[in-house]
């Protein structure tokens, strides 16, 4: 077994999420009573908003590097920040950190190849659909992307913020991101990827015209893999 460290509480009810499933992973893998050994840092998502809304990314760094320096402390072998929006400065925690960071890109890009899927629909907070270090992530592993218009992309950003991160959610909103996928498969979308860790809590499989990727459950069951250990991943795999 391993110790993986999450930064969490981007918000926390996805943070829940990640530690419902890595927790699952390790159990199938190793079977009984086993858990995962996590050390887990929930960041209070007040500050973290208030940090993005500055455009303090040199904050954002600070702040997450601590975390992921405390996660170690603690023993963590594997460190993982759990959304996909602070993946931003992913580049600036690795470097600063002596264990390795599982990606949430790299993550999501192992499932599109997969399922042979090389064009994702992104839906997410409005720098992930809008700048390029998350896009560039999936083209490093050969999977294209397609955003959202500039109308729809503030409504999704706004679902996010208004709504998903507090904790809220909306049959109607559900609604609008549904429309906004069936207009991203239209536009040659093969499946769609929920790159925002929240929105798996608001739309599921069966109200998609087009698969989805979760970005949460693969980079948690991915992490569960990684906190079971590769001899319960032989077994796993037998
Ligand atoms: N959890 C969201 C994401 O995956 C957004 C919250 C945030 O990190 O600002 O991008």
């Amino acid at each position: 077994m391993e110790t993986i460290g999450l930064i969490g509480g981007m918000s926390w009810h996805s943070t829940a999420t990640y530690y419902r499933i890595v927790n699952e992973a390790v159990a199938a893998a190793r079977g009984g009573h086993a858990s995962a050994r996590i050390a887990l840092q929930s960041l209070d998502f007040a500050e973290v908003r208030a940090l993005q809304q500055a455009g303090d990314w040199d904050g954002a760094v600070a702040l997450l590097v601590e975390a992921g320096r405390r996660c170690v402390a603690a023993g963590a072998t594997t460190v993982a920040i759990c959304t996909n929006l602070m993946h931003k400065v992913a580049p600036q925690v690795e470097a600063a950190l002596d264990v390795p960071l599982l990606h949430i890109g790299d993550a999501v890009a192992a499932e599109a190849t997969r399922h042979g899927w090389g064009t994702l629909g992104v839906l997410g907070t409005r720098w992930v659909m809008e700048e390029p270090f998350y896009a560039e992530r999936l083209a490093g592993h050969g999977v294209a992307t397609v955003v959202p218009g500039a109308a729809d992309r503030a409504l999704v950003d706004g679902v996010i913020f208004d709504e998903l991160t507090q904790g809220v959610v909306r049959p109607a909103s559900r609604e609008r991101y549904v429309e906004v996928v069936a207009r991203l498969a239209e536009r040659g979308a093969e499946a769609v990827v929920l790159a925002c860790t929240e929105i798996g809590l608001l739309v599921g499989p069966g109200d998609s015209p087009v698969p989805l990727i979760d970005s949460a459950d693969v980079h948690a069951r991915e992490l569960g893999r990684v906190a079971a250990g590769p001899a319960a991943r032989v077994v796993a795999e037998a």
